[in-house]
């Protein structure tokens, strides 16, 4: 097993980690409805990408569980 040779000190620690900070993301507004979207990719409000629709959206889902 690997051991390591000296502790690694609180400052070079913390030097370490000024990096892992996560970046947030940059959500573009969705051209056909306006919901924030992630840049190049599909909206998960209405589906559509550069102005036409690629995924249909289920605007209702009925499950009714007594049938079942
Ligand atoms: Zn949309």
């Amino acid at each position: 097993m690997a051991v390591p040779k000296s502790k690694i000190t609180n400052s070079r620690r913390g030097n370490r980690r000024s990096h892992d900070a996560l970046v947030a993301d940059n959500p573009n507004e969705c051209p056909n409805c306006g919901e924030l979207k992630r840049p190049h990719h599909v909206c998960g409000a209405c589906g559509h990408y550069a102005d036409r629709e690629v995924v249909a959206v289920v605007e209702d889902i009925d499950i009714d569980e007594d049938a079942a």
